[in-house]
């Protein structure tokens, strides 16, 4: 008998709710302007390159890892000023999140966001078959301690007084860019239950980090990763720091050797080169202020930015259409106008000086060209 004529899954049928947004991945096309995915546009120093190629001569392939990763989890300790118990290290910061929630989500387990903002979270959160409670962020793409009640309540009146097991906040948000405050962070863990996460993957271009709660908030996880200031999104690597508790569960849901010796080495070279970093760092963001003065400048809406991106709205123009028109000056941004609350909107990464000269003129060459959105 045909089991789908009861009801039942044929065999061979994917779950669905892992199919990701459709629209989500940025197309990887070939271009001479990259500003897409928020990486770092200069490689990492050549004298890193250099420490880097004489660490890997020196690592024997034939044997596993290390399983805890402990010394490049003690270098990050140490950059931190942490316990080596306090640190998770993963393939990117996106496993790290997919460890937390195989930690702390599940069927059952409510998971809260709030829209706009990373796609992955509630995407992860689907894949370990949590469900997802979204709340929605204000005007200025804040979370409003209103709208973080009320999403505590309908997650709790669905899940019982134990939900949300795992909030999210991202901390510069993407693809908005702005920062959350102390305060907003202390209320989330005065009114949720569970973990609360804060995502800060762009948490060195911001004036703050939540990383000074850490300690004396055993539900708080801050995330991290290489992929932006390091330069290193090509290698995968990314970090929680959290209570050793919450540390010693996420690694016990991830995969046995799950993080290679080459990307090992790589974390503990990187961080050596922190004054180099920190000197890209303060470039990027004296650039981002040029290329958001600009921007306005244009006429466009542009919100502030604690980040190494800029969301604007394309204002009388459709933004997929301005997109398409860059990049046939081959110049790549992300199209975010299909996101919830961000219609109109584009999303283009800080690059080198002159990427961001290139970026701005095909801009100002296809917004004198696009026709006006008809109903505008
Ligand atoms: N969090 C946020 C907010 C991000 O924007 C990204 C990268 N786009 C990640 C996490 C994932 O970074 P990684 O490369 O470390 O997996």
């Amino acid at each position: 008998m045909n089991p789908s004529a009861e009801g039942a899954a044929p065999g061979g049928e994917a779950r669905r709710e892992v199919a990701l947004r459709a629209g989500y991945h940025s197309p990887q096309v070939e271009v001479d302007v990259r500003l897409n995915t928020n990486e770092s546009a200069e490689p990492p120093p050549a004298a890193f390159v250099e420490a880097l190629v004489d660490e890997l001569r020196a690592i024997p392939i034939n044997r596993y890892p290390d399983r805890e990763a402990t010394a490049l989890r003690s270098a990050l300790a140490n950059h931190h000023g942490v316990r080596t118990e306090q640190v998770f290290c993963a393939n990117g910061s996106n496993e790290a999140i997919q460890c937390l929630l195989l930690a702390y989500g599940g069927p059952g387990r409510p998971v809260m966001a709030f829209e706009p903002t990373y796609a992955l979270h509630s995407h992860i959160a689907r894949l370990t078959g949590s469900p997802v409670v979204e709340g929605r962020r204000d005007e200025a793409f804040r979370v409003d301690p209103a709208e973080l009640a009320r999403t505590v309540g309908v997650a709790a009146g669905l899940y019982g007084a134990a939900a949300p097991a795992v909030t999210f906040l991202c901390s510069p948000n993407n693809p908005t860019g702005g920062l959350e405050t102390p305060e907003s962070i202390e209320a989330a863990l005065e009114r949720v239950p569970g973990i609360v996460a804060v995502d800060e993957a762009y948490g060195q271009f911001a004036p703050w980090s939540a990383l000074e709660l850490v300690t004396s908030e055993p539900r708080l996880v801050v995330l991290r990763t290489f992929s932006k200031t390091w330069a290193m999104a090509g290698l995968r690597l990314g970090y929680a720091i959290a209570d050793p508790d919450v540390i010693a569960s996420m690694s016990n849901v991830a995969l046995p050797y799950h993080l290679d010796a080459l990307k090992q080495a790589a974390g503990r070279v990187a961080l050596r080169f922190g004054d180099e970093m920190r000197a890209r760092v303060a470039a990027i963001i004296e650039e981002r202020g040029r290329v958001a003065a600009d921007l306005s400048e244009l006429g466009l809406e542009v919100w502030p930015s604690d980040s190494n991106f800029i969301l604007f709205r394309t204002g009388s123009k459709d933004g997929s259409a301005v997109w398409q028109g860059l990049l046939e000056h081959s110049v790549l941004i992300r199209d975010v106008s299909g996101w919830p609350g961000l219609d109109g909107c584009l999303r283009v990464t800080i690059g080198t000086p002159s990427e961001n000269d290139r970026f701005l003129s095909a801009l100002r060459s296809v917004l004198s060209d696009q026709p006006k959105r008809p109903w505008m």
